[in-house]
């Protein structure tokens, strides 16, 4: 009995074939980035040569929906813009992937009122919430990379492509320094 009767050679073809598949999406992802306030600055930086995002297939930024696959919500959402989001989302091709950027994007930020929308999670699904305000760019690459982590262990979407949130929270990469001396509130 040789290895083809243990492993039909079907099964071979198909994880082969999704490695592929898998491989490329990975590698091309295309970053629709909705950047609305001080957050985008940062995305903005990600993209210079000091971080060059190119390094992960994801350059391209496209402000094109249908021709993106990474929404990038980065900043504070007001309700008057919130259909505009959700329009975005619904433009974009399956599979798609949202990074929620800052804690505006991800919680209203310290923006508590009724015109900010209290995280864009409630409106459409988030995969990667990226901590921080603003999120260093080195964040936002390790929830770009969280992603492709992702799609490195997925199989070929089902039909229709609707996937449920990720979920996933990025933990700083970073330890909070003290406060310097001598910049303490005094009683
Ligand atoms: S999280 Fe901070 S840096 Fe980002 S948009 Fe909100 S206030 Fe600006």
């Amino acid at each position: 009995m040789g290895i083809e009767a243990a492993i039909p050679t079907d099964n071979v073809l198909t994880t082969q074939l999704r490695r592929v598949v898998n491989w490329a999406r990975r590698s091309s992802m295309w970053p629709m980035p909705f950047a609305t306030a001080c957050c985008g600055i940062e995305l903005m930086a990600t993209a210079s040569s000091r971080y060059d995002i190119a390094r992960f297939g994801m350059e391209r930024m496209s402000f094109s929906p249908r021709q993106s696959d990474l929404l990038i919500v980065a900043g504070r959402i007001s309700v008057k813009m919130l259909p505009v989001l959700q329009r975005i989302y619904e433009q974009m091709a399956e599979p798609k992937w949202v990074i929620s950027m800052g804690a505006c994007a991800s919680t209203g930020g310290v923006f508590d009122t009724y015109a900010t929308v209290q995280g864009c999670d409630q409106f459409i699904p988030v995969d990667v919430y990226v901590p921080g305000c603003p999120p260093r760019p080195e964040m936002l690459l390790e929830g770009c990379m969280a992603i492709q982590r992702h799609i490195d262990q997925e199989g070929i979407p089902p039909k229709g492509g609707k996937r449920v949130p990720l979920g996933i929270a990025v933990a700083p990469t970073h330890a909070v320094r003290p406060q310097p001396v001598g910049l303490g509130l005094r009683n």
